[in-house]
């Protein structure tokens, strides 16, 4: 029997569950194949946003690498680090090398406010914000210097309320979690006393979710500060269970007096915030105000919104009452997208891949043997759990094209017959169609009769991260903590520190 190889494309939440999926699905079926998952990552480390965009105080969240690390040592799964897709690798080397490619390659940019000011200095996508206090190695770890006394937050999802969290925690319950020194060092030097984190919505229409919000909440030493009149909501709106539990908490907020000692409540806005360090932190959620100008010359000194309401029509509207909130720094979180992958279909519109269940649509067909999983198949939506039942998804596909069932309508599907599935000697099971890449009577190749990935990589000069490069910098991660006394781990600092570190010098 030949070996079934599936390339995925990121090493991510997302891959790595379709690789799980793969080995599960495939397992079940009536003469199971022999299976080769390679795992390919851009990044000389694995697990993609569990590593680099879960908030370093969330570690149960982050617990779930431990799970998907069973995946990476799955004996059918080899991780490729280091591997860029469109430059170490084409998408035709992979399909020539494979008999089917999963992209699971996330969502990478951030969304942006199109309004003036949006790239003065002082204003960042708060997808920066998340790299830097995740040692993303694409970004400097001495990138962000918290010299400003108040910060706009804007957006209202989960992104929004990790930056404000992060910006307002004591530095001191950060020092046992992973973030890199440089910036521990820099956060324990933060200068913000002030975050007002900003909806264009109403508290109804807020994305974050309730055990996100409540934890603002329990930050000793921060206030926090809604205002009564903006989170009157629709009543309607508490018919739906996180709307509810969110309106919970914020009318709990809404109903306690200011409190002293520090920055002044909502009424006292303005006033001047005390500088020295040790005063609590105020963090204020803010809802009906749209942004409309980054201001400042030089760098940011504000942020100008525009109070809006929901109009007869039921449509989101400006007021035309505008107000300017004094900010030295601008996070913007209103949303991720995915990136265009060279040579794939990609919709702008949604900034995802076109796919039906998984399959990579182009003109209205799949593409034989292209799958997407995760956020560039569905868009940044949903928690790191959605990925596992969306990837099944995907692989469900995959391996019915591949046993050559019919597809939609019963349509002969690409690169059907390469498994012997659901029954071999069963002829009406499968009609060749003409969009079959590689015909069924023809046996598959075996791997070593065609190319292996490794070739085009070391033609290129390109050494991948094994698995066993990245336990050395697990490695290096956990002595690093050790020797700053210091938590379970602490980040390596940018790339070089992780390249040195999964290749020591000889001798
Ligand atoms: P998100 O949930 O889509 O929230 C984006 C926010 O930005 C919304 O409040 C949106 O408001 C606002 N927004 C968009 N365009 C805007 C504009 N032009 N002006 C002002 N506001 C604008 O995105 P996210 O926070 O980046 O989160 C991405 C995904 O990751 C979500 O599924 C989230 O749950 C998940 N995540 C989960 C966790 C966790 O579980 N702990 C942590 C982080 C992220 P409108 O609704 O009005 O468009």
């Amino acid at each position: 029997m030949s070996t079934l190889e599936i390339a995925v494309i990121g090493s991510g939440p997302a891959g790595l569950y379709t690789a799980e999926a793969l080995i599960k699905q495939a397992a079940l079926l009536p003469v199971p194949p022999r299976l080769r998952v390679d795992v390919l990552d851009r990044l000389p480390t694995p697990y993609g946003l569990v590593r680099y965009g879960v908030a370093p105080d969330h570690k149960s969240i982050k617990s779930i690498a431990d799970y998907l690390r069973g995946v990476l040592e799955h004996q059918d799964v080899r991780f490729l680090g280091g591997v860029h897709l469109g430059t170490d690798v084409t998408r035709d080397e992979l399909l020539g090398c494979y008999d089917a490619v999963v992209y699971a390659t996330g969502a990478m940019r951030d969304r942006r406010l199109a309004i003036p000011g949006e790239d003065l200095p002082g204003s960042y996508a708060a997808t920066d914000f998340v790299n830097w206090y995740c040692g993303h190695p694409d970004i400097d770890p001495d990138a962000f210097t918290l010299d400003a006394e108040s910060v706009a937050v804007i957006g209202v999802g989960n992104v929004a309320v990790d930056v404000a969290r992060i910006l307002a925690r004591d530095p001191a319950e950060l020092h046992s979690t992973d973030v890199p020194q440089p910036v521990f060092d820099a956060l324990a030097a933060s200068k913000v006393r002030e975050v007002n984190v900003i909806g264009r919505r109403g508290p109804a229409q807020a994305k974050f979710t309730t055990k996100e919000l409540r934890e603002l909440g329990e930050l000793p030493g921060v206030e926090i500060v809604v205002r009564g009149e903006e989170i009157e909501a629709d009543p309607a709106a508490d018919q739906d269970r996180r709307i509810r539990g969110n309106l919970t908490v914020l009318r709990g907020w809404a109903g306690r007096p200011p409190q002293g000692g520090g920055p002044q409540g909502a009424e006292s806005r303005g006033a001047e915030l005390p500088g020295s360090p040790g005063h609590a932190r105020r963090l204020t959620i803010r809802f009906w105000l749209r942004p409309v100008a980054v201001e400042g010359t030089e760098r940011v000194t504000g942020m100008t919104v525009e109070r809006t309401a929901i109009d007869d029509r039921g449509v989101l509207a400006g007021t035309g009452e505008y107000q300017t909130l004094g900010a030295q720094m601008v996070l913007r979180s209103v949303g991720y997208q995915s990136v265009p992958l060279p040579g794939l279909p990609f919709d702008e519109r949604t900034a995802t891949v076109p796919n039906e269940a998984g399959r990579v649509l182009a003109d209205g067909g799949p593409l034989p043997g292209e799958y997407v999983a995760g956020w560039l198949k569905r868009g940044p939506t949903g928690v790191i759990g959605t990925n596992k039942s969306d990837a099944a998804e995907t692989v469900r596909s995959l391996l019915a094209d591949l046993a050559g069932g019919p597809g939609p309508g019963d349509v002969p599907l690409p690169r059907a017959g390469l498994l012997p599935y659901p029954d071999p000697q069963d002829p009406l099971r499968y009609q060749p169609g003409g969009t079959t890449l590689r015909a069924p009577q023809d046996p598959p190749q075996a791997p070593g009769q065609r190319p292996g990935v490794a070739d085009a990589l070391a033609r290129r000069g390109v050494r991948p991260v094994s698995y066993q490069d990245w336990l050395r910098i697990e490695a290096a991660e956990v002595e690093l903590a050790r020797s700053l006394g210091r938590g379970g781990r602490v980040k390596l600092p940018g790339r070089d520190a992780l390249l040195a570190a999964c290749r020591p010098p000889a001798g």
